[in-house]
């Protein structure tokens, strides 16, 4: 078979797959698993959502803690932050952190890196090749 039918025959094969297939690998961060314990919070999880996340702990904890306006650290595996929260305001956080700094803004994409440039950050995407500033909020 000739090389360049056979990768037209690639490009046919591709386009007849459903979108939703194409997007098998969908990014999805895991929901916060919290334990409230004398009117702290835990969030037992917490390991499984910075390994989804892919980012460094030290940079996600310090932006997620100043949002949640309170004082945390990391225990074992989990996060414990001072004071009682409920699932959906430290889930929304967590969303909103991924939208700023995991997220590529141009395909939406979580496969990015930050990088720091001087008093700039950048969000690169190695899946379509955009490089991003990221605004802080
Ligand atoms: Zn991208």
């Amino acid at each position: 078979m000739d090389i360049n039918n056979y990768n037209e025959l690639l490009d046919k094969a591709y386009e007849k797959i459903p979108e939703n297939v194409k997007r098998s690998s969908r990014f999805e961060i895991p929901k916060v698993e919290l334990r409230i314990e004398s009117r702290n919070s835990f969030i037992t999880n917490f390991n499984k959502i910075i390994n989804t996340l892919n980012r460094d702990k030290k940079h996600f904890i310090g932006i997620f803690l100043k949002n949640a306006g309170t004082m945390g650290e990391i225990r074992g595996q989990q996060l414990f932050l001072k004071g009682q929260y409920k699932e959906q305001v430290l889930n929304k956080l967590i969303e909103n952190y991924t939208k700023t700094y995991v997220l590529c803004s141009i395909c939406n994409k979580p496969d990015t890196q930050i990088q720091r440039e001087g008093k700039k950050l950048y969000l690169k995407c190695t899946a379509c090749g955009a490089r991003e500033e990221i605004k802080e909020k």
